[in-house]
């Protein structure tokens, strides 16, 4: 078995050791061990870079600290309206959802659309349609419901102004959930989960769900999956742009990551970031913001939990 790693997300933006509490520092980095462990135990027992992204991303989605299905940010209409989207590196494989609501983990409805439709993204009232079809529960409002997002929400929801999340200044908050990996046989995945950005437009889509915007995966290169000003992640097809650093530049992953994230993003307006891996076990947690809740683990001992810069 080859190298085995994963690295994850929790959103970018401006997180700054000043505005957490102890206690709020404790729970985020407990999340991230939960999701990171849960994903590393799949790579440890032999399982596929694609099931480790999901296990990991479904533990983030679960949590209401993150902006991805329970804790979701609200649109202007006081809705939630999820995205995610997986990606297979072997093959090539993707699915996405965009829009969704009521579905508990939207990045297993993603894969749903991977393996079951010959799509590779369904929206709104026909990702809720398929995933009645495939058996999905379609949960009560109640679940994702999360005071913290709330109260963000009411207090821009009589402006023009839209926010993403997890920061202070409001135009610069982020906090969609993510992971890739590489398993034992040199295979990578990536997968995104969001809520979106507080008080977007109904029907808004961001980078997400968006194959090489805000997730890619192919093993001739690596996996992304960013997070960030969704709008800025689309017009510089951040993940993909990546990979074609790596491919066609010859650059490593981390110098792939750097140029895009640092460089191509920033000289547009981007903020944000990203956690990528390549079929070598290599990882890299890249982001222009003060902070970016992110975590790795491989097998040759690597293993961090941070916050800020
Ligand atoms: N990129 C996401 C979006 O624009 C937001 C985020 O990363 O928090 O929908």
């Amino acid at each position: 078995m080859g190298k085995i790693a994963i690295a994850i997300h929790g959103g970018a933006g401006t997180i700054l050791s000043a505005e957490m509490t102890p206690e709020k520092e404790i729970a985020y980095k407990n999340a991230l061990k939960e999701a990171l462990s849960a994903g590393y135990i799949v790579l440890e027992n032999g399982g596929s870079a694609l099931d480790a992204v999901e296990q990991a991303v479904i533990i983030l989605e679960d949590c209401p600290l993150f902006n991805a299905a329970r804790g979701a940010v609200f649109n202007a209409n006081g809705a939630h309206e999820m995205d995610a989207s997986i990606m297979d590196g072997s093959n090539r494989d993707a699915g996405a959802v965009s829009g969704v609501d009521g579905i508990k983990n939207p990045v297993a409805l993603a894969r749903k659309v991977m393996e079951k439709t010959e799509h590779v993204l369904l929206m709104g009232e026909g990702a809720m349609e398929f995933a009645k079809t495939i058996g999905f529960p379609i949960l009560e409002k109640d679940y994702f419901f999360d005071e913290f997002r709330y109260q963000q929400w009411l207090s821009i929801r009589d402006s023009d102004n839209f926010q993403l999340d997890h920061s202070i200044k409001k135009d610069q908050k982020y906090g969609t959930v993510g992971a890739v990996a590489t398993d034992g046989e040199g295979n990578v995945a990536a997968a995104t989960s969001t809520g979106g950005m507080t008080n977007k437009k109904f029907g808004r889509v961001g980078d997400s769900p968006i194959i090489g915007a805000g997730t890619y995966a192919s093993n001739h290169t690596c996996a992304v999956s960013c997070t960030g000003s969704g709008e800025f992640f689309i017009k510089s097809v951040v993940a993909y742009d990546v990979s074609c650093l790596m491919e066609y530049k010859g650059l490593s992953l981390s110098e792939a990551c750097m140029e895009a994230v640092q460089k191509r993003l920033k000289a547009l307006g981007g903020d944000g970031g990203l956690v990528a891996v390549d079929p070598q076990g290599n990882i890299c947690m890249e982001f222009n913001t003060p902070g970016m809740y992110r975590a790795c683990k491989d097998s040759e001992g690597k293993e961090e939990i941070l916050i800020y810069r």
